[in-house]
């Protein structure tokens, strides 16, 4: 049944592959006078003085700033609304101008403190994080699946372990950094610096799991983390708070700005006192965030949307191709990197066609909280009508629906039918666009050539799907597929070592291992004369 991946790649409901990496969860712990390390959890009261939380899934979460180590409120609020039935779960703090500077403030503090550890300490710091992390995937799996509407069996089993991973891997990468030159005696030594304060502005369709992708990396260079969570989504960013300070990571080294993009986001983006912008999202707010980094020259890296092609030739093996085709239909449509403009061989469109068929049919629908669901909802009435509004605009350019084409009126609510268009126009909408819900698109190729001018006939880059049996075809075509990731005979892998980003507009610059600490961290060669004898001089 959906989604029943094996080969252990990393989906949304898949379990995560361990990279081939070292792992030390344990390091000597020589903590610098400057850190105050409390393993102790402080009580509800304590986290949240001030008491305006929400009760989610019979979990509490607080829903204030994070700001400097304290819960800090707004003089607004904005409704969190569930997507599951949409109800209000939260009323959240609406971030200001104001609390932003504060944000600011207490992050460059923390530059004096988190900023001048060692890589040691820091590594550390980063493991504990990891381990409440899994000591609490079941506090924070729920509290997901409620705001954002993703697949509880996902959060549980693989998008949560990645969180932790996230932070494991960046704590033993910071630990692996290093290199140096030599040249007539003169060495040159590559040193990592912290460069400051980053903020981080994160999408709703896997909150935690993209938020702390961006975190971890920025705290193992020794930055301060400004997150400002998706309005849609913004509970489990609140709920990592009370882990960063139960794993000991000083006051201020993570701050939690909640608010509404146009604001709290743009003052953050506009601010003259950050050092670093990571931002994911859609590339008309790229572009938007891009031109506010611009005016104080703020170095930003982009994680933004894709339209990736899914490239089935007819020697590949059709059960692996079917199975995997449907696969994009994962969290509900909405998954940058999803496959969503089937390309297969046309010899054998008609049995793809009729297996897909059958297979996507046996989808199930429905609250994303019982284990037998599938496939959740939109996150929004305004999504689901904007989702909604390709379709109806693919069914007038002339597209056959062979699948679904309109919302699931048995469930109401914000649940959309899996779509699948045949016979699309050339140029179509629906084939340029990316509509974030579950609507994939089939064409058909003759040869190579024209699979890899149909694959490459887009603005986004960000990801591409190979399927097939011929090494020396995957090598050839891979080659020649403009995108940041090609996956051939499988999907979504992720070793964290690898280059991660987007080509064309789907992105600016590459995280990933090293690439990540190249954008975090201050790189600085320090080049040293032949000793002693310059220093003789
Ligand atoms: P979005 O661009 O609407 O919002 C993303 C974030 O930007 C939110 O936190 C929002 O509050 C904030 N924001 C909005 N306006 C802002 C402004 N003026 N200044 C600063 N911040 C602002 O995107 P979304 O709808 O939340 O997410 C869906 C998009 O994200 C899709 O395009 C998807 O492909 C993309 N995405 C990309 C990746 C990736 O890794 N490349 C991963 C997930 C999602």
């Amino acid at each position: 049944m959906f989604p029943p991946r094996g080969g252990g790649p990393e989906g949304y409901s898949a379990l995560p592959r361990e990279p081939s990496i070292r792992h030390s969860r344990r390091l000597d712990r020589t903590w610098s006078a400057s850190l105050s390390f409390a393993p102790e959890r402080p009580s509800a009261e304590e986290r949240n003085p001030t008491g305006a939380s929400a009760v989610i899934e019979g979990v509490e979460v607080s829903t204030e700033h994070w700001i400097g180590g304290e819960r800090i409120g707004s003089s607004g609020a904005f409704a969190d609304v569930s997507p599951i039935d949409e109800s209000t779960v939260a009323e959240v703090a609406r971030g200001t101008a104001e609390d932003a500077d504060r944000a600011v403030d207490a992050a460059r503090a923390a530059t004096e403190t988190w900023g001048r550890t060692s890589p040691k300490e820091r590594a550390e710091v980063l493991h504990r994080i990891a381990d409440v992390v899994e000591e609490r995937v079941p506090e924070l799996a729920p509290v997901e699946t409620r705001d954002n509407g993703s697949l509880l069996r996902s959060m549980r089993n693989s998008v949560m372990p990645r969180v932790a991973r996230n932070f494991r891997f960046f704590a033993d990468q910071l630990t692996e950094l290093g290199e140096s030159f030599e040249m007539n005696g003169f060495e040159s030594r590559t040193e990592w610096d912290p460069s400051g304060v980053t903020v981080v502005i994160t999408p709703w369709n896997a909150p935690l799991m993209l938020a702390t992708w961006r975190v971890a990396p920025a705290l193992a260079a020794g930055n301060s983390v400004i997150l400002k969570p998706p309005e849609w989504a913004p509970l489990t960013a609140s709920m990592l708070a009370d882990i960063t300070k139960d794993a000991g990571l000083p006051d201020g080294a993570y701050n939690v700005l909640q608010g509404i993009g146009e604001e709290a986001g743009a003052a953050l983006t506009g601010h003259p006192g950050v050092d670093r912008i990571a931002f994911t999202g859609s590339i008309q707010t790229g572009k938007t965030v891009a031109q506010a980094a611009a005016a104080n020259l703020t170095p930003t890296s982009l994680e933004l949307g894709g339209k990736s092609p899914f490239v089935a030739f007819a020697d590949a093996d059709l059960d692996a191709v079917v199975e995997q085709a449907v696969n994009q239909f994962d969290n509900a449509g909405q998954v940058c990197l999803a496959g969503t403009r089937l390309i297969v061989e046309r010899s054998m469109r008609d049995a793809f066609l009729e297996r897909f068929l059958e297979a996507a049919n046996g989808v199930v629908q429905g609250d994303p909280r019982e284990e037998a669901t599938d496939l959740g909802p939109q996150i929004t009435r305004e999504h689901l009508e904007r989702v909604d509004g390709f379709v109806r605009r693919a069914k007038a350019e002339g597209a056959t629906v062979a699948l679904g084409g309109g919302p699931n009126e048995e469930l109401g609510g914000l649940y959309y039918r899996p779509t699948l268009f045949t016979d699309v126009p050339a140029g179509a909408e629906v084939l340029r666009k990316e509509v974030f819900g579950p609507v994939l698109t089939l064409q058909t190729f003759e040869d190579e050539e024209e699979a890899i001018a149909l694959a490459n006939e887009t603005e986004y880059g960000l990801a591409a799907i190979l399927y097939t049996g011929d090494r020396e075809r995957a090598e050839r075509v891979a080659e020649r597929l403009v995108a940041g990731t090609v996956w051939v005979n499988c999907f979504f892998v992720r070793d964290l070592r690898a280059p991660f980003g987007g080509a064309r507009r789907s992105g600016v610059g590459r995280e990933g291992g090293v690439y990540s600490f190249d954008f975090y961290a201050d790189v600085k060669n320090v080049c040293i004369a032949p000793w002693p004898q310059a220093a003789e001089r």
